[in-house]
């Protein structure tokens, strides 16, 4: 696994502290100085991503930790939430969100999560669940690509899109910019990006500390609050509209619509 380590992902800042509390096993959570992001601050590659982590793998490495803690199996007991933080197929919401029109997936996983009559369209940079996505999304007009997502998505033209999803994946990203700024590009005016990340606000992370379903390291990269979500979001030139308000503190996610002016 080759390790690089980065400035902050929303600034470019390459000042700032660790938060000791929350880095574990040599991964470093820092929070920049300049704009407050909060990251992993010693990254894996994209080649670690495909051969080490893709998110199936991670997902059973996880499931074994988990079970083998006798601490962490009380703990899923006793929260919901973790019962649908691996759940990808909510077609329902998807179909809610956009209505109609030619969606992207970024982080696809199986596909799945673009029902009728939204055009299914993916990106996946693991090759099991690539085949599986394409092989469904080309039934229905549109295709998947595998790639990591910041190749993948320079692949559309501009203003291609109704509609991108990127449901539990901003987290993982590396250049989350880059990313939210693509998705502003390929979505034509008035078009929308969901997104839903981990919610480093939520009332949960601050009684669980470093036990909190949020933390997995060293896969999810990026700990969003709303106030630097707002401030990725003005970057690309989004309006952020919060979904999930009235819950938003109980809550272990952001879900949020950003909309590109018409
Ligand atoms: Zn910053």
């Amino acid at each position: 696994m080759k390790i690089v380590e980065r400035v902050c992902p929303l600034c470019a800042s390459a000042s700032g502290h660790k938060l000791s509390k929350y880095s574990k096993d040599g991964w470093n959570i820092h929070q920049c100085s300049e704009c407050g992001f909060i990251f992993l601050k010693n990254v894996p590659t994209y080649d670690a991503f495909v051969n080490d982590l893709a998110w199936e793998k991670s997902y059973a490495i996880e499931k074994e930790r988990r079970e083998q803690t006798a601490f962490l199996r009380k703990v899923d007991k006793l929260t919901r939430w973790r019962l649908s933080w691996f759940h990808r197929h909510t077609p329902d919401l998807a179909r809610k969100i956009f209505g109609h029109g030619k969606v992207l997936d970024i982080g696809c996983a199986g596909g799945g999560n673009l029902p009728e009559p939204l055009i299914p369209y993916g990106i996946e940079i693991s090759s099991v669940l690539w085949a599986r996505a394409n092989s469904e999304m080309r039934k229905r007009g549109g295709y998947a690509i595998r790639a990591p997502a910041v190749e993948g998505i320079a692949t559309f033209e501009d203003q291609f899109f109704h509609g991108v999803f990127a449901r539990s994946f901003l987290e993982h990203e590396i250049n989350p910019v880059k990313i939210v700024k693509e998705a502003y590009r390929v979505l034509e005016p008035g078009g929308i990006m969901y997104i839903r990340v981990p919610n480093f606000g939520s009332i949960n992370r601050r009684i669980m500390g470093v036990a909190w379903c949020g933390f997995r390291y060293p896969d999810h990269v990026n700990y969003f609050t709303l106030e630097t979500l707002k401030k990725m979001a003005a970057i690309a030139g989004f309006q952020l509209e919060l979904l999930n308000k009235i819950s938003f503190y109980f809550d272990d996610n952001i879900k949020a619509k950003l909309v590109k002016p018409a």
